[in-house]
C-alpha cells in the first residue's frame, strides 16, 4: 500500500498529463462543455438505474431524471411521447446493439446491411446477433452507395431488410440519406423492413442545423442511437436509444429482482451520467446547443480555409465538422491525437475546440512541413 501522499503524487501527475492532452485534443468527437465538479456530492451514492427507467427500482437511482433526458430526445427527434421507448446506455455502441437486436427480433429472418463505412461496432454486432450482413461499398465521401445497396436488396429480395444507416460516419462525418433508403426499400415494394440510425456524433448536431437531411421519427425509421459524451460532452460514456414503443410488443418484459423489468442490454446501470446529461440539457437548453453548432460550423470553416491556405488537401461533408485531410504524419497525427488511416486524418470541431488551439495546429502543421 502506498502512503497518502505518494497517492496524491500519482494522482496529480496524471492529472498534469491529461491537462496537456487537453490542449492538444482534436481529433476525438467530444465535447468539452464545462467542469461537471459540481455534480461531484453525489459520487459517494451506488446510484443504480438497473431495469427499465420508466418502471424506477427500489434502489437509489436517477430513473425520473432519465425520463427527462429522454424526453429531450424524444422531442429533438420528433416522436410522440405516447409511442416512445428508450433508455441511457452506455455509449452508441450498445444503443446500436440494441436497436439491431430489436430488428433482428421483429425480422429473425431479416438481412443486416450497413456501409463499410460504418463504426467498427457493426461488424461485431451481426455476428453477436448472428445476423446475416451485406456490406455495402461506400461513396467517395463516406455515405453509402446507393445503387449498391439497391442491387443487394435485389438480390435478397424474399428477406426483410434491416438498415444500419449512419448519422455521421466516424472518420468523414458523412450521412447516409435515409430518405432515398426509404425510397429505395419502397420502390422494391418491400413492406418488412426496420432502419436503425447510428447518430453517435451528429445527432446532436443536425436537429440545430438548417435544411439538413431528416433521419429522425418524421420518416418511417424504427430506432435511433447516440452517444451522450460526443456532442453532449458527458465526461464518462454513455448514450441514448429512442424508439417506437408500439414496435416492442415482440419482447415480453421479465421481471428483476429489483422492482423493475429487464428490457435494456446491460444490468446495472450508471445513473450519475443521466445526472450529468440532466444538467446539461437544463443548462444549455435546444437555444444553447444551437448557439454551439453554429460556432462549431464557423470555426469548422475557418480551419477549412486555414488548412487550405497551407496547401493541406483539406474538406468536410456539408453537415459535418468533421474534417478530412491527407494523413499529415506521425508527429502530427500522436500529439494532437487524430483518428487516422494511412491515407487520411481528421479533426473534429467541437466545444472546447478554439481558435487558439487551431491556430497551434496550423503553426505546428507549418513547421513540419519544412
Ligand atoms: C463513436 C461512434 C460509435 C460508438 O459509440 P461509443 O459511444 O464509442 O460506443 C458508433 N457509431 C459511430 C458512427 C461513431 O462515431
Amino acid at each position: 500500500m502506498e502512503d497518502d501522499s505518494k497517492i496524491t503524487e500519482i494522482l496529480d501527475n496524471l492529472y498534469k498529463e491529461m491537462e496537456n492532452k487537453n490542449d492538444t485534443y482534436i481529433g476525438f468527437p467530444n465535447s468539452r462543455l464545462y467542469d461537471h465538479g459540481e455534480l461531484s456530492r453525489f459520487l459517494k451514492f451506488p446510484i443504480n438505474n438497473i431495469g427499465d427507467p420508466y418502471q424506477p427500482n427500489h434502489g437509489i437511482n436517477t430513473c425520473v431524471f432519465e425520463q427527462e433526458v429522454l424526453d429531450f430526445f424524444i422531442n429533438l427527434f420528433h416522436l410522440d411521447r405516447a409511442d416512445s421507448w428508450g433508455y441511457i446506455t452506455n455509449g452508441g455502441t450498445e444503443g446500436n446493439i440494441s436497436g439491431l437486436y430489436q430488428g433482428r427480433e421483429i425480422y429473425p429472418e431479416g438481412i443486416l446491411y450497413f456501409s463499410e463505412d460504418s463504426h467498427y461496432s457493426l461488424p461485431k454486432i451481426a455476428k453477436l446477433l448472428k445476423i446475416t450482413s451485406e456490406i455495402i461499398p461506400s461513396l467517395e465521401n463516406g455515405e453509402i452507395d446507393y445503387d449498391m445497396f439497391k442491387k443487394r436488396i435485389i438480390k435478397n429480395r424474399a428477406k426483410p431488410v434491416i438498415v444500419n444507416s449512419n448519422i455521421g460516419t466516424t472518420m468523414k462525418g458523412a450521412i447516409d440519406n435515409v430518405e432515398n433508403i426509404i425510397e429505395i426499400i419502397k420502390s422494391l415494394n418491400i413492406t418488412d423492413y426496420y432502419i436503425h440510425c447510428d447518430a453517435a456524433l451528429s445527432g446532436g448536431i443536425l436537429p440545430f442545423l438548417k435544411a439538413a437531411p431528416v433521419f429522425d421519427f418524421r420518416i418511417p425509421i424504427a430506432s435511433i442511437s447516440v452517444s451522450g459524451h460526443k456532442f453532449f460532452g458527458a465526461p464518462i460514456p454513455c448514450g441514448i436509444l429512442i424508439t417506437r414503443k408500439s414496435i416492442r410488443h415482440v419482447f415480453k418484459s421479465t421481471p428483476s429482482y429489483m422492482g423493475s423489468i429487464d428490457t435494456t442490454i446491460s444490468g446495472s446501470r450508471d445513473g450519475f451520467s443521466v445526472l450529468v446529461l440532466w444538467h446539461t440539457i437544463n443548462r444549455y437548453g435546444w437555444d444553447g446547443f444551437k448557439k454551439m453548432v453554429d460556432e462549431a460550423f464557423e470555426l469548422r470553416d475557418y480551419t477549412l480555409k486555414e488548412l487550405q491556405t497551407i496547401g493541406r488537401k483539406a474538406w468536410a461533408n456539408p453537415h459535418s465538422t468533421t474534417i478530412v485531410l491527407d494523413n499529415p504524419g506521425n508527429y502530427i497525427v500522436n500529439k494532437w491525437q487524430l483518428a487516422s488511416t494511412p491515407e487520411i486524418a481528421h479533426v473534429i470541431i467541437l466545444p472546447g475546440v478554439t481558435k487558439r488551439i487551431i491556430n497551434n495546429f496550423i503553426t505546428d502543421l507549418k513547421t513540419i512541413k519544412q
